[in-house]
């Protein structure tokens, strides 16, 4: 009772596989197209230079770099492998070659400063990194073995291009692996308190994929060709195009990093017809005035962030032969939690992040008594499936306020359902700031603010912005001498973070206001921003 389960079913071929040693890898490279003729279809484009990979070349690659990680560079099963890249055609084939050995993933925002990445290093215990040649001084300073992707004028360093080149891929190594060991450890603030490492296992893995392919299946057509710019470092990016999509055999154009211009020129060149993206790609698109032809796309979903009403409205106004879909995940979750599957579009009601996926059940909770809510009622999402999360790594603690004793994972969002089963995402009451789709945790940044000598005491907060969703803005008690701006705060803050991280706004006040347990009462510092703001 009280438990919302999935409408969806996944059909007699698609069940999720539950064989216990079958491993990612070998999951996703046994979906690949099969015959002669399928293994020259492209998998992977890049949009600057025009480079393709055909599957045939994937499957090689892949199985070159298992070979030369394993047998060149020692790297065994569980040693953990840092990707400090933006996206680009070697990216797939480095995380399935780690994968493929049993080596673990951890993944991190190429933007992130070089003190950042020296937390996660730490952290996850990394036995080697991969980077970009760009990024590679980020991690010196952590004295960790690092291979560049692409080879550099530098002769000293090893690429993986290089290694891929030299190695025999008959000689990849067969590892046996249990479903439940950690195949990633991905970086997420979860409800509360800084970033902490989320353990995603083989079986999580799996199974998201499972349910990828199939709502690919269901939503898209076979000759889509789709454009990727969400990062492979997220787990959106990671699970879509970093290994979900070549179970589909679709065709992949991939853009380095975003840029609005080199979209839509990506768009025409290639044909674009399907893209995943973030709310702010579809507020451009909606803003976006030229008449230039996009008349090539046919799906685009948002994921990520909340999409507004509005936005969603106009878009399909605009764009009236394009489907608009929501999803909504969280890293806990391996990524997608519910998506638009139905393709009746009259039932694509703005504002719905689509049905529980397959294998999800949920509950609604009222965040006052803890009791189960019925349709319509608000409450916290708690969800249960083959995807969520092992653990946090190393933080019994934070797993234990996460994942309870029955299995249930809460969301920290605040959500309804409809009669129907479509999921309303109505508010975020987690900490959790999200920047253009990029995580940022409160905690993090009032920690450095505290270090400040004239800082007393501090609390980040979100505040809506049209263009990027959300803001970090911080309340900031000062010492004594009241000399320190608004521009200085945000200058020590820029200095130490990624740019998507900065403080962008500061709020001068007497005292934070905390519970009689020290917690920072945020809703009341929001409820009192967005009062002084709709007054301007
Ligand atoms: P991440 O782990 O970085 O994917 O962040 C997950 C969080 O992003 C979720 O818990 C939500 O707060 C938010 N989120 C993701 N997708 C949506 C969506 N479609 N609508 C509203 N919030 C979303």
């Amino acid at each position: 009772r009280g438990i919302y389960h999935s409408l969806l079913q996944l059909g007699e071929h698609n069940q999720i596989p539950t064989r216990p040693d079958l491993d990612i890898a070998s999951f996703v490279l046994s979906q690949f197209p099969h015959s002669d003729h399928a293994g020259s279809r492209v998998a992977l484009i890049d949009s600057v230079t025009s480079r393709q990979i055909t599957y045939a070349q994937l499957r090689q690659s892949i199985k070159s770099l298992a070979a030369g990680l394993y047998h060149g560079v020692g790297i065994r099963k569980d040693d953990v492998v840092f990707v400090l890249s933006p996206n680009s055609l070697l990216y797939p084939t480095i995380c399935l070659a780690v994968l493929s050995i049993g080596a673990v993933l951890t993944t991190a925002n190429p933007l992130n400063t070089a003190s950042e990445i020296a937390k996660q290093v730490l952290d996850s215990g990394t036995k080697l990194a991969i980077s970009a040649p760009e990024e590679v001084h980020k991690l010196v300073p952590t004295g960790v073995p690092t291979l560049i992707t692409t080879r550099s004028t530098d002769e000293n360093s090893l690429s993986v291009e290089e290694l891929i080149e030299g190695s025999d891929p008959l000689q990849a190594p067969k590892v046996q692996f249990l479903q439940t060991e950690t195949a990633a450890v991905l970086y997420s603030s979860g409800t509360t308190g800084v970033s902490k490492g989320v353990i995603l296992t083989h079986e999580n893995f799996i199974s998201i994929l499972t349910l990828l392919k199939w709502t690919a299946q269901v939503t898209s057509s076979e000759d889509d060709v789709y454009l990727c710019f969400i990062p492979m470092f997220h787990i959106y990016g990671l699970a879509f195009f970093g290994l979900g999509l070549f179970c589909v055999g679709a065709t992949i154009v991939l853009m380095p990093k975003f840029d609005f211009q080199a979209m839509l020129d990506a768009i025409k060149m290639h044909q674009v017809s399907n893209i995943p993206a973030v709310p702010p790609v579809i507020l451009g698109l909606v803003k976006y005035t030229s008449n230039r032809d996009l008349s090539s796309l046919r799906r685009v979903t948002s994921g990520a962030a909340p999409l507004s009403k509005e936005v969603a409205e106009k878009f399909r106004e605009k764009y009236p032969w394009v489907e608009l879909r929501q999803g909504y995940g969280l890293t806990e979750s391996c990524g997608a939690t519910s998506f638009f599957v139905l393709h009746d579009q009259a039932k694509a009601l703005p504002g719905s992040v689509g049905q529980l996926l397959p294998s999800f059940s949920a509950k609604v909770i009222d965040v006052e008594t803890g009791l189960p809510l019925p349709t319509y009622r608000e409450g916290e999402l708690w969800i249960k499936s083959p995807t969520v999360m092992k653990s946090y790594l190393g933080n019994d603690e934070a797993t234990a306020a996460t994942i309870d004793s029955e299995g249930w994972l809460h969301t920290g969002d605040l959500c309804y359902f409809d009669q129907d089963g479509c999921l309303y995402i109505v508010d975020r009451i987690k900490e959790l700031i999200k920047h253009n789709g990029y995580q940022v945790a409160p905690a993090e940044l009032e920690a450095l603010l505290l270090s400040h000598p004239k800082i007393l005491d501090a609390a980040v907060i979100p505040v809506e912005d049209e263009e990027a969703g959300q803001i970090p803005m911080a309340y900031v008690v000062r010492a004594n001498d009241f000399d320190l701006t608004e521009d200085q705060i945000i200058q020590f803050i820029a200095g130490q973070v990624a740019p998507y991280k900065k403080v962008r706004k500061v709020g001068f006040i007497n005292a934070i206001p905390r519970s009689a347990a020290g917690k920072i009462l945020r809703k009341q510092l929001v409820n009192q921003t967005q009062l002084s703001l709709s007054k301007l």
